[in-house]
């Protein structure tokens, strides 16, 4: 569907990172998982969820504990790290900028989004 990076407080803080980036697809769509991971939904453990009140499980490696993937109710995002591909397509969208570090710069081109989108 789309790449885009998060600037949430609570990709923030489950990333270890200021920001996260994820490849969107759609979950109609055909996708294979293979492998053991784990899985966490910040809800579980301290209440504390992404913004907006949306839902997402996170499923991560339990030998290195790098978030591998997560899924919401309409999308499964696979966290563009794990691809180790520098060609890899850009950001098209930025969600919840206004708590973006104010190093970080936009990506040129990226739709911006203040808060979630209602579309996720
Ligand atoms: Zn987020």
């Amino acid at each position: 569907m789309f790449v885009g990076v998060c600037h949430c407080d609570f990709c923030q803080k489950r990333t270890g990172s200021v920001f996260q980036v994820g490849a969107y697809y759609d979950k109609d769509q055909p996708i294979e998982i293979r492998g053991e991971a784990k899985s966490y939904n910040g809800l579980e453990v301290d209440g504390v969820g992404p913004v907006g009140g949306g839902s997402a499980t996170y499923h991560f490696c339990p030998t290195c504990g790098s978030t591998v993937y997560w899924e919401g109710s309409r999308f499964l995002a696979v966290a563009v790290g794990n691809f180790v591909d520098p060609d890899f397509p850009a950001p098209t969208r930025e969600t919840l900028t206004r708590l973006r570090h104010r190093w970080v710069q936009p990506v040129p081109g990226a739709e911006q989004f203040e808060d979630f989108p209602s579309d996720l």
